[in-house]
């Protein structure tokens, strides 16, 4: 297998393999919370995961930390097994939720008050942090720490039977309140919740913490390399601690590695969360988000953003990766796979005045002109073709190789036409050009070789279809959205044109009834991706990404 390019978690692994650590097995997970939709940051994590299993011939669990059950929803269950599935990934029978661990996770936690390592705790969530201090304070010990083990173990149960109301009181582990490591000191492990939950309903009221639940449930699924984003480097001495105590089955380690950033998007599923609710964007799959859902809706395609997880790699540092990596990732795939159509964003009108009125001929023009055994689709040439107003100008200036009055050019696959008049409204705005076909410029016919310095892209008028074309740039306009000056947010970042809607752009009629997901190139415009607003009557697309980079600094 190609195996890319090294990073010292793939060494880690490498050496553990090496050392018959484990047996050798290599089993890893990838935890999603279900509160939103996976990001391109997952991404990274999901690629790493189960990228890391595949070549050690382990397997990676999809495991839903779902133990806060405020946030949490199947809608987002459902939308990421979905992204995860679409970005190329399959975690076979091994689909697991912190939730079915509820039972064990609370028994330990009872093994851990009889070991005299938790306690109950009544302080208020106020006092609880108070007491602990901070980085330049020592911590203090709750009055409640040396309660008896009978008494904590009557009032964890009487947590766990709804008793008492939320913050009334915490379980803690016991640890060292005067720890260097500030999640060290007695961190909470259990707190009273009275919140409906999307999988156990109402069975539970009070639910793990994150740093308890976690690692005990990478131990229950003999998880080997437990990787996660480098804010939990600190937490580590807690995940090793908490197995320490208890006799569970497996024998993890958790690995730290630096998240994905992005120049020019925010990443965070919390701001993301903000953009969606504040009506910013249309949802959770809009087109300028770096969701999986809006990437996948844009057009980018799974190999792309495979191939910018691979080209970032794995490190120790957080940094910032240009998001013209990604755009570069996207518009190469794009141009080796998307098939190549005509369409006409502002159209002008074209008559070719040597065509018969009424006749129509049916082209048949290759997808791809490098490779006509790629395929070719039916193109209809008739007397008025609609062209794009930016390809002609009144007055030609040097270098222009376009129509202007008197010039000739090339219509993709007809031949050679020269402009021999302009026809203008009242208002002097050009409403038509009159142009004359060289019939023996046409393909196959003797003067098919004659050379003219631009080509330029068609439809027939008449046979053309709608489109409403929504052509999107980036959501922020400048590289680091995150930092923002005194008094504004990253929301002061957005770029106010990251959309233009062209709702009266045409279409060759060979895209009649694409499916949504369809994606092509229009021939000299940019690549698009029809979106699933589309009706009988009108396609709509998306530009995914232009034919090249035009945010060159
Ligand atoms: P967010 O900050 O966006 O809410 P999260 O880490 O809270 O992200 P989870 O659903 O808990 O979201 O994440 C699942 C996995 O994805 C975790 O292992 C997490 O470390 C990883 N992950 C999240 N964001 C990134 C990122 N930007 N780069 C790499 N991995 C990430
Ligand atoms: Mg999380
Ligand atoms: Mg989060």
């Amino acid at each position: 297998a190609d195996e890319g390019p090294s990073n010292f978690i793939r060494e880690r692994i490498q050496q553990d393999v090496a050392q018959g650590r484990r047996d050798g097995r290599v089993f890893t997970r990838f935890p999603p919370e279900p509160n939103g939709y996976l990001h391109i940051g997952h991404a990274k994590s999901i690629c790493l995961n189960f990228g890391m299993a595949a070549e050690f011939g382990g397997r990676c669990h999809l495991r839903f930390d779902d133990t806060n059950p405020v946030t949490e929803d199947v809608e987002f269950v459902e939308a990421i097994q979905e992204d995860i599935r679409w970005l190329g990934f399959d975690w076979g029978d091994h689909k697991y939720f912190a939730s079915d661990y509820f039972q064990q996770l609370y028994d330990y936690a009872e093994a851990l008050i009889r070991a005299g390592k938790a306690f109950v705790d009544s302080l208020t969530p106020e006092e609880i942090k108070a007491y602990r201090g901070n980085f330049y304070k020592k911590g203090t010990a709750s009055p409640y720490r040396e309660r008896s083990v009978e008494e904590n173990l009557d009032l964890f149960r009487r947590m766990r039977a709804g008793e008492f109301e939320e913050g009334e009181h915490v379980l803690r582990a016991k640890i060292d309140v005067e720890h260097g490591n500030i999640n060290m000191r007695d961190p909470p492990i259990y707190r009273i919740k009275k919140a409906h939950h999307h999988r156990t309903g109402d069975a539970w009221c009070v639910y793990p913490m994150y740093d308890y639940a976690h690692c005990i449930s990478d131990a229950l699924e003999r998880i080997t390399h437990s990787l996660c984003t480098l804010e939990f480097e600190d937490h580590r001495p807690l995940y090793d601690w908490i197995l320490a105590q208890l006799d569970v089955p497996g024998d993890p380690e958790q690995i730290e590695f630096a998240k994905l950033n992005l120049s020019f998007t925010v990443i965070g599923k919390r701001k993301l969360k903000q953009l969606v609710e504040l009506g910013l964007v249309s949802g959770w799959d809009d087109p300028r988000m770096p969701t999986l859902a809006g990437m996948r809706r844009r057009g980018y395609t799974p190999e792309s953003i495979r191939a910018l997880c691979e080209r970032v790699g794995v490190s120790k540092r957080n940094g910032m990766v240009d998001v013209s990596l990604l755009e570069h990732a996207v518009r190469e795939h794009l141009n080796a796979t998307s098939p190549r159509v005509m369409g006409v964003l502002q159209p002008l009108k074209l008559t070719l005045t040597n065509w018969p009125a009424g006749q129509v001929e049916w082209l048949d023009a290759p997808y791809f002109a490098d490779d006509p055994a790629r395929g070719t689709r039916p193109v209809p040439l008739g007397r008025e073709l609609l062209i794009e107003r930016e390809d002609f100008k009144e007055q030609a200036v040097k270098g222009w190789f376009r129509l202007s009055p008197g010039a000739e050019v090339r219509l993709r696959h007809v031949g050679i036409v020269r402009c021999d008049e302009v026809v203008k409204d009242e208002a002097g705005e050009v409403i038509e050009l009159r142009c004359s076909l060289d019939m023996a410029s046409r393909p196959g016919q003797p003067g098919a070789a004659r050379k003219v310095k631009g080509t330029i892209h068609w439809v027939s008028a008449a046979h053309a279809l709608p489109v409403e074309a929504r052509l999107y740039d980036r959501l922020f306009n400048v590289e680091e959205p995150n930092e923002a000056p005194e008094g504004k947010t990253f929301l002061d970042n957005l770029n106010p044109n990251s959309l233009t809607v062209v709702a009266d752009a045409r279409v060759e009629p060979s895209l009649a009834g694409a499916p949504t997901g369809t994606r092509v190139q229009f021939e000299r415009l940019a690549y698009f991706c029809v979106d699933r607003d589309s009706t009988e009557d009108r396609l709509v697309v998306n530009r995914t990404i232009g034919m090249r980079d035009s945010w060159a600094k």
